[in-house]
């Protein structure tokens, strides 16, 4: 949090289409807690947070993200947020209590690269499994690849100059890093914070509405290659091996989820505070800043989106 309000992405809501296959592969191979369930949808959450969910998986016929939320501090800094985001010319609407399991009010508004976002501060607390007096470290019983939290999300859509104008001007997020064409004039990517990481959200040129992946964090980097082998273990595709990114310093796996959205655990990365200068990438070098050691992108990376 950057004194903006904004605490952290919040919640996540994925939509699947092999259902009770993808139900398996969030909980035993990604390693999170079911913590309710309704007609069409299974709330999970990762065993470090305390909120009562930040997956939301959704049956669908298509794969892909229906809504992104972050949680905001209080309800003050909520209805400061939904002034400043409809002076901008979002349009805002209201989400009424329990609309999902554990969940307050909210506020929905649609972004200029046509992706649902919601800010929220009510939501059912459940706690961490080793409790907050005298904890061990982790707990007892953790499965698969059982990463901390939902990070942050990379989205795609057109117009990535006035997204992160909204995010910068309107929400107060800092941009911690951007990639620009040669001669400066088109934004090409765009990292953006609220918190004390890298990054929360993230935009890349490309179709509107889109999701390209969700990131959840691990403690290091032997949990990364870790995380690899349970992958391979249990036959997931895996599109980028162990590697570093050059944008934000993160160490990184890539994989998909039985429905097709990109998946990645990661770990690493520096502390970022409301003064950090934004890093420029020129597009020349984008594939070091993706992947720092190959230093070009994949075939995938840039062309598969759900
Ligand atoms: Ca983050
Ligand atoms: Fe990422």
């Amino acid at each position: 949090m950057n004194g903006n309000g904004i605490e952290r992405v919040g919640r996540i809501q994925l939509r699947q289409f092999d259902f009770e296959k993808s139900v398996d592969y969030y909980t035993n191979i990604i390693g999170l807690d079911i913590t309710g369930r309704d007609e069409n949808r299974v709330y999970l959450k990762a065993w470090d947070e305390w909120d009562h969910h930040s997956v939301i998986l959704e049956k669908s016929d298509s794969a892909g993200m229906d809504h992104i939320a972050f949680k905001v501090t209080n309800n003050d800094a909520l209805e400061r947020l939904e002034h400043r985001i409809e002076q901008f010319g979002c349009t805002v609407h209201r989400v009424s209590n329990r609309t999902r399991i554990g969940e307050g009010e909210a506020i929905r508004f649609i972004i200029p690269t046509g992706h649902t976002f919601e800010l929220y501060n009510e939501i059912e607390y459940v706690g961490v499994p080793t409790g907050r007096l005298n904890p061990h470290p982790w707990p007892d019983g953790l499965r698969g690849i059982s990463p901390h939290r939902l990070d942050h999300a990379l989205l795609s859509g057109d117009d990535v100059k006035t997204t992160t104008r909204f995010f910068t001007e309107a929400l107060g997020f800092v941009q911690t890093e951007k990639v620009i064409s040669i001669d400066g004039e088109e934004l090409i990517a765009s990292f953006l914070s609220t918190s004390m990481t890298g990054h929360d959200v993230a935009f890349i040129k490309g179709p509107d509405a889109k999701l390209h992946h969700v990131g959840f964090y691990l403690d290091n980097w032997y949990e990364v290659l870790k995380a690899s082998d349970i992958l391979s273990r249990n036959e997931v595709e895996i599109e980028v091996t162990p590697t570093r990114h050059g944008i934000t310093r993160g160490e990184t796996i890539y994989f998909y989820d039985p429905s097709g959205n990109r998946n990645e655990v990661y770990t690493g990365g520096y502390a970022v505070y409301s003064d950090f200068p934004t890093i420029t990438w020129t597009e020349d070098k984008i594939g070091t800043g993706i992947f720092y050691h190959r230093r070009q992108l994949n075939e995938t990376f840039s062309s598969v989106f759900s």
